[in-house]
């Protein structure tokens, strides 16, 4: 059983988080401050933040057996950018430090 503190759930190899309540940027930036409440297009249900999207889910790789899988998060612009840039160029080496960096930033700042 996850503690209270506990924001990664783990299952085999996927180590996921749900950040529906983050209001940070996730991401490998150093940014940590909170962002205002976004405002919400209904007429889409699109999030839209000053600072950056809404996403489903975002994957990064741990290891060579491990995917750091984030959920419902709010990401920056500079770090959305950073993800697909090195997604589509198949970057393991730098998603695998991002994700370090993501897990160790969300320890850090959980709510
Ligand atoms: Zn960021």
């Amino acid at each position: 059983m996850a503690t209270t503190k506990q924001i990664f759930e783990y299952d085999g190899d996927i180590i996921s988080a749900d950040l529906s309540n983050i209001r940070i940027c996730p991401g490998p930036c150093n940014n940590t401050m909170e962002e205002p409440e976004p405002s919400v297009n209904t007429s889409n249900n699109y999030f839209k933040p000053y600072s950056g999207g809404r996403y489903a889910r975002f994957c990064y790789p741990i290891n060579n057996t491990q995917t750091l899988v984030l959920k419902n998060l709010r990401i920056c612009a500079s770090c959305h950018s950073r993800y697909l840039e090195f997604s589509e160029e198949n970057c393991t080496e730098e998603l695998m430090s991002d994700a370090k960096i993501i897990m160790k930033k969300l320890e850090k700042n959980q709510v």
